[in-house]
C-alpha cells in the first residue's frame, strides 16, 4: 500500500537548510493500523505531508497501491490524492459557509459525479460518522468532536484506498477523541488503512504498530500487542 524508501526531506529557508527526514524508509500493508509518534519537531508532519502528496521531497521513492508517485507533477499529485488518500488535519479545515452536507460533498466537484450522487454518498459518509441528522448545519454550529467527525466523512467520500491523519485528536478532549478512534477503528475494521500521527501514548495503544520517530529518523516500530478496541 504505501512504499517509502531511503526519503529524505530538506527545507531551504533563507540560505538556511534542515534535513527534516533523514533516509526514512517506512513500508505499510493494505489494512494496516499506524500511529506516527515522537517529540514535537521530529517530522511527523512532514512525512505525513509527503505521504499525503501535499509536499514533495528531495530524495528517495515512493509507491502509493502500487503506482511510483515519486515524481508527479501537482496536477497528477492532485489526482492520485483525490483518488486514493483521505487526509483529515488537526484544525478540521471545514468551509465555514457551506453546510455540513455540501462540505463533504466538496472532494467530488471535479469528478464528473452527478449532484444528486454526490448528495447520496456525502449522507451516507455522514451517516458512517454519526451525523447524518445534522447535514442542514454549518461548521460553527458543532462542537469541535462533530467538525472532526465531518472533516473524517469529507475524508472518506472517494472511498480512499488510505486514510491520512495528522493529530486528529490533537484538539479534542479525551471522551472525544475516543469517539475519534472507534471512528477509525471501525473504518480500519471494513478494510481501510490508516496512518496516524499522536504525541498520546494512550491513544497509539487503539492503534495496531507504532512507528516511533526522533530527529528525522525512525527509532523504533513495533505492533501493538494489546490493542485496545471501542
Ligand atoms: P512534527 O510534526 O514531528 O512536530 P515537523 O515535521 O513539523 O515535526 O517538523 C520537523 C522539522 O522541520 C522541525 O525542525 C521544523 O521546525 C521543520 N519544519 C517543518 N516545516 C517546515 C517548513 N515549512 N519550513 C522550514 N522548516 C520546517
Ligand atoms: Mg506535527
Amino acid at each position: 500500500m504505501i512504499d517509502l524508501k531511503d526519503v529524505v526531506k530538506i527545507y531551504r529557508t533563507g540560505g538556511e537548510e534542515l534535513e527534516a527526514l533523514k533516509h526514512v524508509s517506512l513500508h505499510i500493508a493494505e489494512g494496516e493500523f499506524t500511529s506516527i509518534m515522537g517529540p514535537s519537531g521530529s517530522g511527523k508532519s512532514t512525512m505525513m505531508n509527503i505521504l499525503g502528496l501535499l509536499d514533495r521531497f528531495d530524495e528517495g521513492t515512493y509507491h502509493l497501491n502500487g503506482q511510483d508517485v515519486t515524481n508527479l507533477t501537482s496536477n497528477e499529485s492532485a489526482h492520485v490524492r483525490n483518488k486514493e488518500i483521505g487526509f483529515v488535519f488537526q484544525s478540521f479545515n471545514l468551509m465555514p459557509r457551506m453546510s455540513l452536507l455540501d462540505n463533504v460533498a466538496l472532494p467530488m466537484v471535479y469528478s464528473g459525479i452527478s449532484a444528486k450522487e454526490r448528495k447520496e454518498r456525502a449522507l451516507e459518509a455522514l451517516r458512517k460518522v454519526g451525523l447524518a441528522d445534522r447535514i442542514a448545519h454549518r461548521p460553527n454550529a458543532i462542537s469541535g468532536g462533530q467538525k472532526q467527525r465531518v472533516a473524517i466523512a469529507r475524508a472518506i467520500v472517494n472511498d480512499p484506498a488510505v486514510l491520512m491523519a495528522d493529530e486528529p485528536t490533537g484538539n479534542l478532549d479525551s471522551k472525544t477523541t475516543l469517539e475519534i478512534m472507534k471512528i477509525f477503528q471501525d473504518l480500519n475494521d471494513t478494510g481501510t488503512t490508516v496512518v496516524m500521527v499522536t504525541h498520546e501514548p494512550d491513544v497509539a495503544q487503539y492503534t495496531k504498530r507504532i512507528v516511533s520517530f526522533r530527529d528525522g529518523e525512525i527509532i523504533d516500530d513495533q505492533p501493538v500487542l494489546d490493542r485496545k478496541t471501542l
